[in-house]
């Protein structure tokens, strides 16, 4: 029967591939079990495994426990090995390269910014050109005149095509004759000659074409003359006879042109008949349809088989996604597909299915781009064009394919410790932000504290890793000059410092490196054949394009839970189906629309245009519908908080559903279930419970109690004792960020750098001043405040121009400094500015006392501690109850006599005295402190604890939270209370 039959129109839902096999065994029983001379032709290589499978199972239930099976291959792969091309061919890599230098020599035509854009959209222009019955004429004003019939313009408006038509005219031809005088083949033209070629000898096979709805014209044309010589049949899904918005379009469309109108119809169950309803586009009303599907089945027939669902947002829906394939996985099932075109949301789903122990197949595949092994070739590149710039360098060294040369030699330092040294070390710590020997100075000048801190492996390595950095870049930076360079040397230059950091190695033992790889080595090779010359940012271009339009595709079993797109979906059959992601951005989305030529023009040269893919994504949709016995369709209702639009497919089978059976088809349990937390996958382990936490008390070790007291460090004791325990007795240091910007705790540094500047001698910046200030030399203060001000910040200035807001805000200030020296210096001068101590305190000489004082001036009565400040002060009252110790502690160092003591606030707009304390309420509040130091001291060393107190406003500006677990012990208390 097959043998007659050329067309096999199965229905929707139909298992093609196992009918497909039947057909082979049935036709060619006698050559059994050998099956070799048989060639099957799918769209894509993703079903020849299940086939073989299926084919084997069938064959095996026929007695025959082995086959030599037949030739599964695309129709592209198989003419080309049949007919091989005798020339030389163009790589698909090095043709957009060389159409874009093409492009480049009509520079009227194109504006050489937009000249990759261009080459990609002429390219495919050209392959449907090459692909479809239509020429363009050889003379222009032939083909400006073909063009502006299709369009339906009058002779008089042809010059508004004249762009495009010149545009396509010039580059086709040009392109033609480049490729013939090299001796060159483009692959599309070799394809098409291979097809044409390959009639005769494919006549001597028996050809099975499964699958495919969209034929070019010299496909169709191809499958027609071998249908016709009975040596070929066409397997598809589907339904003939519709037209214009229909599902069943393309492959009506097809078998028209194919010559084979009116195929055997297969018979369509009940629910098939609801979904023809459902999307039929004839005369019949809307609601006389539904009446008539009411009244010829009483129950629904998508009852049991076909549920949509509306998730309130996108990882709901991911949600509910997981929860279905791990419910039909649990059931037994292993055929589940997740079918959609919204990328993201199948990344969600496949983390999620992953974290719940269950492998998933992506089909699809990904962006190289995207890919790990592109993304550290991508890093190198940015550290290199970036002068070795800390983020893409700690991004390079985070990968898990740079290798250190010291790893290699396996010396067991963890490469996380490596970049750890350096982040922790170079980037936050010394806030260098490149280029690479400042970090290498920095560890050169630093090398025997970190040698003490991270031990000689973690250092050297470091070292080691920032010399391969060194070396591998050397090559690339020469091609930095802005000049052209043969794109043949950039190549060369980056594979050799790929193989310097150790990358080339690790990319040979991944899939995406090596296929990675292999695309470096096709650009390499097209820049050599075809003397392509870039400059440096040309090449990234064209790097990152061919980055960005390879795909990674890891390897398909046919089986299991498989992500994929529409188009992949073809040929399978599920045992369960979730079509994804059902939102009119996805479902059509967006068409591929063409840069040339509108759809009426594309239509009469028999170009694909923007209708039919659309039809062929609705064609998809309805397949899918019954591709399994139970199918979800899935969307969401808001993204961001912005409404999301259904697909109008989807509105229109759930609206069609609604009215014929008053049921939305939607599944009120499984939106309650994927709404529970106790459905989502936690990971639960034997250990018991932790204790709950209650407010934190040590003691620390009577080995770990600094031997000496700051202001610094009895405030934190002052505030929080517990703050005192975590920074001084553990020494812990506080998390520094590096900010490219200049913060105002940089500002504060260097106001500090400046008035030390005006009274000492400071390497780099102008002063000291000589003498007092007054009246009648304040303008020259003002003038040298200026200068030592602009010296002070000419680097922050010179690499960030936010920088210049701080000096602004200071130079603004120094008047007003000014004028508050001429009115002290009245009865102060200054004696000395950052006076430092360490020495044993005057009441017990076993406790060290460290500190330095910004100010010191002299008066009548003794010694005034001055201490600038540029944020927040404290108040008096704070100082005199002894809350804040900073000043009293300064006044405790200072051999004296100590007069007054103060705050010199340089806020925004004024200069003013505050928390001034002087005579007996000073001497007061400092024997008073004195007495705390040393009985604290004391009580330390005897073993008192050191408690977080949890005052809310040190909390506030606390760093800790994390450690003493605050937010936990007061819920424990308030759950107590
Ligand atoms: S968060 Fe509060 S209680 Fe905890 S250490 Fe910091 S200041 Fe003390």
């Amino acid at each position: 029967l097959s043998g007659k039959r050329q067309v096999h129109l199965l229905a929707y839902g139909e298992d093609l591939l196992s009918r497909l096999a039947q057909c082979i065994l049935s036709d060619h029983a006698a050559a059994l079990p050998d099956l070799h001379h048989i060639v099957v032709v799918f769209p894509h290589h993703a079903s020849a495994a299940r086939f073989r499978r299926v084919l084997l199972t069938q064959a095996i239930k026929q007695g025959h426990a082995a086959l030599l099976p037949p030739h599964t291959t695309t129709l592209t792969r198989w003419v080309s090995n049949l007919c091989p091309h005798p020339g030389k061919l163009l790589s698909v890599t090095a043709r957009t390269a060389l159409l874009r230098q093409a492009l480049l020599a009509h520079p009227k035509l194109c504006d050489p910014q937009d000249s990759w854009a261009l080459a990609d959209s002429l390219l495919k222009l050209f392959d449907e050109l090459q692909t479809s019955n239509h020429r363009i004429a050889d003379k222009l004003s032939e083909f400006q005149t073909t063009l502006a019939e299709a369009y339906g313009t009058e002779s008089h408006a042809k010059e508004q095509l004249s762009h495009e038509a010149n545009l396509i005219h010039t580059l086709w031809h040009s392109w033609t004759e480049q490729l013939c005088e090299q001796g060159l083949t483009d692959p599309v033209q070799a394809y098409v000659s291979s097809l044409n070629q390959s009639l005769d000898q494919a006549r001597d096979s028996w050809i099975y074409l499964a699958g495919h709805v969209s034929l070019n014209d010299v496909e169709r044309d191809w499958v027609k003359q071998l249908l016709d010589s009975g040596r070929l049949q066409v397997f598809m899904e589907g339904q003939y006879g519709h037209h214009d918005y229909h599902p069943d379009t393309v492959v009506t469309q097809l078998l028209d042109r194919l010559g084979k109108p009116n195929p055997v119809a297969a018979p369509v169950n009940a629910y098939g008949r609801l979904l023809n309803t459902v999307y039929d586009n004839s005369e019949q009303s809307w609601c006389q349809r539904i009446a008539d599907q009411a009244a010829a089945t009483a129950q629904s027939p998508a009852a049991d088989k076909l549920t949509l669902h509306l998730a309130v947002d996108a990882e709901r829906e991911a949600q509910t996604i997981d929860l279905l394939v791990r419910r039909w996985w649990l059931q037994g099932k292993r055929h589940i597909g997740v079918v959609t075109g919204d990328r993201k949301l199948a990344r969600r789903v496949r983390a999620l299915l992953e974290r719940a122990g269950i492998q998933v197949q992506d089909a699809a595949g990904w962006r190289l781009a995207t890919t790990s092994a592109a993304s550290a070739l991508i890093s190198w590149f940015d550290t290199v064009e970036q002068d070795f710039s800390q983020a893409p360098l700690l991004d390079l060294m985070k990968s898990p394919f740079v290798a250190s040369p010291q790893n290699d030699n396996d010396n067991g330092c963890d490469p996380d410790a490596i970049h750890g040294l350096f982040e922790h070390e170079c980037v936050l710590k010394a806030q260098i932000t490149g280029p690479l020997e400042h970090y290498q100075n920095h560890i050169r000048q630093n090398r025997l504290r970190l040698l003490e801190t991270y031990g000689v492996d973690g250092v050297t390595a470091l070292e080691a890793l920032l010399v391969q950095f060194e070396l591998a870049a050397k090559a690339l930076l020469k091609l930095r000059d802005g000049q052209h360079h043969p794109g043949a040397h950039f190549l060369s230059a980056l594979h050799h410092s790929l193989d310097q950091l150790g990358l080339g190695q690790r990319y040979r033992q991944d899939a995406a490196g090596q296929q990675l790889i292999h695309l470096l080595s096709e650009m390499g090779q097209a820049a050599a054949e075809h003397n392509l010359n870039y400059t440096w940012d040309e090449f990234r271009a064209w790097l990152n394009r061919q980055l960005e339009q390879h795909n990674f595709q890891p390897p398909l079993r046919g089986q299991g839970i498989e992500l994929m797109g529409l188009i992949e979906s073809r040929l399978y059959s599920f045992e369960a189906l979730i079509i994804a992601g059902a939102s009119s951005e996805h479902l059509p989305g967006k068409s591929p629309s063409s840069a040339f030529f509108n759809d009426g023009v594309r239509t009469q040269w028999g170009l694909p245009g923007t209708t039919q893919s659309r039809n062929t994504l609705f064609y998809d949709f309805r397949r899918l519908l019954q591709s399994a016995p139970q199918v979800v369709v899935t969307s969401h209702r808001e993204e961001q908080g912005e409404p999301v639009i259904k697909s109008p497919w989807l509105e229109r089978l759930q609206h069609f559903h609604q009215q014929a059976y008053n049921h939305d088809l939607d599944d009120p349990e499984l939106t309650i279930s994927a709404g529970s937390a106790d459905t989502r996958i936690r990971y639960t382990d034997q250990l018991p419970l932790p204790t709950p936490h209650t407010v934190p008390r040590p003691v620390p070790d009577v080995r770990l109690i600094p031997n000496h007291v700051s202001a610094a460090n009895q405030q934190r004791l002052l505030n929080c004792p517990y703050q005192y325990f975590v920074y001084d007795c553990m020494g812990i240091a506080q998390t520094p960020t590096l900010s490219e910007d200049l913060e105002k705790s940089d500002y504060g540094e260097r106001v500090h750098r400046i008035l030390h500047a005006l009274y000492a001698d400071v390497a780099g910046l102008a002063g000291p001043w000589q003498g007092p200030i007054n009246e009648g030399n304040r303008q020259q203060a003002e003038a040298m405040l200026n200068d030592i001000s602009k010296q002070a910040f000419l680097a922050d200035t010179r690499n960030n121009i936010l920088a210049r807001g701080w000096l602004y805000r200071w130079l603004g200030l120094i008047d007003k400094f000014v004028d508050w020296e001429v009115a002290h210096q009245k009865d102060w001068q200054p004696d000395t500015t950052e006076l430092s101590f360490d020495q044993p305190l005057g009441a017990d000489p076993t406790i060290q006392a460290r500190g330095r004082i910004d100010r010191v001036d002299k008066g009548r009565n003794g010694f005034a501690i001055i201490d600038y400040k540029t944020g927040a002060t404290s108040s008096v009252t704070d100082i005199e109850q002894g809350e804040q110790i900073q000043l009293p502690f300064y006044a405790l160092l200072h051999s004296g006599p100590v007069d007054k003591i103060f705050f010199l606030s340089l806020s925004e707009d004024r200069v003013r005295e505050t928390g001034n304390l002087e005579g007996d309420s000073l001497k007061k509040v400092v024997t008073l402190l004195q007495r705390r130091i040393t009985t604290t001291a004391a009580e330390l060393k005897s073993g008192a604890a050191l408690p977080a107190w949890g005052d809310e406003k040190t909390c506030g500006l606390c760093q800790l939270e994390g450690l003493c677990r605050k937010q936990m012990w007061q819920a424990n208390d308030n759950a107590s209370t």
